[in-house]
């Protein structure tokens, strides 16, 4: 009754900072400069009772030429195909961006399940910018912070029924 969860979205929102947090190591690269992580990572994670498989991957680029970017958009491709639910993470400071809209179309159409998660919305942070990933169309933003371990139970009661 496992499943494989990746983790998605465009770079620097917070994609391996969430992996580690699942995984429970650091194995994941992560840093300030944005597209950081070159290559999907797998690791076990565990999350109240849910054992699951989860990737972390490049930062979806919206390239599609045999670039770098090209290349770890492909990645990520690869990781959305493989997997039965995707975690679509944006960033609720930066709110909505043009990129997230482009990947969201991407995962509407590709991805099994999507739960969308607005990360660094520790304390009141990014509550206006997690509310606009309602026009995603992709269900309910979850306000989450990685880096702080703040709702993590929301993503548990989500991947829960999808498990
Ligand atoms: P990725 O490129 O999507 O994998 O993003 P990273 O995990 O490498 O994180 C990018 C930057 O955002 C790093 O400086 C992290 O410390 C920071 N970051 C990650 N999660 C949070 C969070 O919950 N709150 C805040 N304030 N910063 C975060
Ligand atoms: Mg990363």
């Amino acid at each position: 009754m496992s499943f494989t969860l990746a983790i998605v979205g465009r770079p620097n929102v917070g994609k391996s900072t969430l992996f580690n947090r699942l995984v429970g190591k650091r194995l994941a690269l992560v840093d300030d400069q944005p597209g950081v992580t070159r290559d999907l990572r797998e690791g076990d994670a565990r999350l109240g009772d849910l054992r699951f498989v989860v990737i972390d991957s490049a930062g979806l680029e919206m390239v599609e030429d045999d670039s770098l970017q090209g290349r770890m958009r492909r990645l990520t491709e690869r990781a959305v195909d493989e997997a039965d639910i995707c975690l679509f993470v944006i960033d609720a400071r930066a709110g909505v961006t043009a990129a997230d809209e482009y990947f969201a179309d991407i995962l509407r159409r590709r991805a099994r399940h999507v739960v969308l998660a607005a990360n660094k919305a520790e304390g009141h942070a990014g509550e206006a910018g997690a509310s606009e990933g309602w026009s995603l169309g992709l269900g309910e933003p979850l306000r989450i912070s990685a880096e702080h371990g703040e709702g993590m139970e929301d993503i548990y009661r989500a991947l829960k029924p999808l498990a």
